[in-house]
């Protein structure tokens, strides 16, 4: 479906070459990605990035639908834009992503100093919906049922000059009762493997050494065309690609996760010891309730195999806390779990209930403060199982692979382990030689719940995406930002996690 809502805009030009933009991204890895494509596409229109600390032009939402209070955020954030946007005529808004697949026309009536409204499947027409609402002075609203143009197909403007996201399929089939993905996202779409590989190969050739396949549940690739094995394959395939020393994946399901990944992973040395297996919770009667077709026996099957073939995976969870109808006996069932699992990590959620999903209209909705006090005994209990676990890393060699430069506090440079831990890395006489994108060989001094520090000798790898980096500092003359981590480009990690 394509509806167009009109309203006369305060502007009518039609020259952008001179135009700045700004994408501001919300919620999962999903849309960090994509918003790497908005920014491709408005480059190659012509657009080009407002610096650091000025008022963009065109600023572009790239919204979810995910996170409690997503919609108040977003019009909060476009209130504060009207004033702006009234001061400096020619200045366009665009919102696009999953609240806007969801809200379609309501955001310009809530919000009617909106210019484009785009969904979750039509991402590559945004430049023309921009030039189509000053022609025409009147908002352009264009929301797609289904996949337009395989969001991979378009062009990228990366955020980092090491590691590469890899969009493998889009979409889910799964109803998870929780989650609003499969009404925004819809039916999976698998990706043509040699698009895929292509895609890896030029990244490659483009100095990166690390990518993460990407897909809302990537097990299942390869269901479109009826090939259960493609996931296994399309890593042993992707873990091949000359250059590509370090391949990431993120998120798998545990309902269709089979042995030939776990061999796959095991058998191919570029594949990271990394997993992510989103638990949601230790109770069969919620995971039931919740629609996720794995019970917890199956989900510790799985981490016992991997970890009888992969011995130093780190394995990190998702939680949800406070599911409709969850029992203190069944929270209880979830901690069993994590005592069990022995997580690196767990992505810890307080439930809150999602317009539009089936569990937001289940009864038994739970009051707040009993979600907070079980959320708070969860978060305790997976800290210390995550500070004992980092503590038996103290006195190993790690390989970091480093995503920012020393900080000023510390000293310290960051970056990622093999197994993706946090490693922040203050050894002498590396200061000034250490690059974005290089390997530091180092031996861990110190463990906190959330990261390692290595504060030793350690022996600098110089990798081509060092060299990537370092051609792109001189590109911009310095004047770019380098790229760091907590920006946009966190790894093998969703985005879409609280502590609250
Ligand atoms: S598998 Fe993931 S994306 Fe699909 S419905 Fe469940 S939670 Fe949502």
């Amino acid at each position: 479906m394509t509806d167009t809502a009109a309203r006369p805009l305060q502007i009518g030009d039609s020259d952008h070459s001179a135009r700045t933009y700004e994408v501001k991204t919300y919620g999962c890895q999903m849309n960090v990605h994509d918003s790497e494509r908005l920014s491709g596409l408005l480059d190659e229109a012509g657009y080009s990035p407002a610096p650091i600390g000025e008022q963009a032009d065109i600023v572009v939402f790239n919204t979810c639908a995910v996170r409690e209070n997503a919609d108040n955020r977003l019009y909060g954030n476009l209130g504060r834009l009207a004033q702006v946007k009234r001061e400096r005529p020619g200045m366009q808004i665009a919102v696009g992503g999953c609240m806007a697949q969801k809200d379609r026309e309501t955001i310009v009536e809530r919000a009617p100093w909106v210019d484009v409204v785009f969904g979750t499947h039509n991402m590559g027409s945004l430049p023309a919906l921009l030039a189509r609402a000053r022609h025409n002075a009147e908002a352009q609203v264009e929301i797609l049922e289904s996949l337009d143009v395989f969001p991979s197909t378009l062009p990228t403007r990366r955020e980092s000059t090491h590691s590469g996201w890899v969009s493998i399929s889009v979409g889910c089939n799964n109803t998870c009762t929780f989650c609003i993905v499969p009404a925004l996202r819809g039916k999976e779409k698998d990706r043509r493997p040699g698009d895929i590989l292509a895609e890896v190969e030029a990244l490659a050739a483009d100095g990166v050494i690390e990518v993460t396949l990407l897909g809302q549940n990537v097990n299942s690739y390869g269901a479109e065309f009826r090939d259960r094995g493609a996931f296994a394959k399309l890593l042993r395939a992707v873990g091949k690609v000359e250059g590509i020393e370090r391949v990431r994946f993120t998120s798998p399901h545990p309902a269709a996760f089979s042995d030939d990944v776990i061999h796959a992973m095991a058998e191919t040395p570029t594949v990271m010891p990394q997993l992510h297996m989103p638990l949601q919770s230790g109770s069969d009667r919620i995971l039931k309730a919740m629609r996720r077709s794995y019970r917890t026996s199956r989900f510790m099957g799985i981490l016992e195999r991997v970890r009888n073939r992969i011995p130093d995976a780190a394995i990190t969870t998702d939680i949800i806390v406070g599911f409709p109808g969850e029992t203190e006996e069944d929270f209880v069932g979830t901690l069993e779990i994590v005592r069990q699992a022995r997580f690196a990590q767990a992505f810890t959620f307080q439930y809150s209930k999602r317009p539009g999903t089936p569990a937001a209209a289940m009864p038994d909705q739970l009051p707040k403060e009993v979600v907070q006090e079980r959320f708070e005994r969860l978060v305790a209990l997976q800290d210390q199982i995550a500070w004992e676990e980092n503590q038996a890393h103290i006195g190993k060699q790690v390989n970091v692979l480093v995503t920012s430069l020393p900080d000023s506090e510390h000293g310290r440079a960051s970056g990622r382990a093999a197994d993706n831990r946090l490693v922040h890395v203050g050894a002498a006489g590396t200061t000034g030689l250490l690059r974005p994108g290089d390997i530091v060989a180092c031996t861990v001094s110190e463990a906190k719940p959330y990261f390692l520090i290595a504060d030793g000798p350690a022996a600098i790898i110089p990798t081509r995406a060092g060299d990537a980096w370092e051609r792109s500092q001189a590109d911009s003359c310095g004047a770019g930002p380098a790229p760091v981590e907590g920006g946009p480009t966190l790894l093998g990690m969703p985005t879409i996690r609280t502590r609250s």
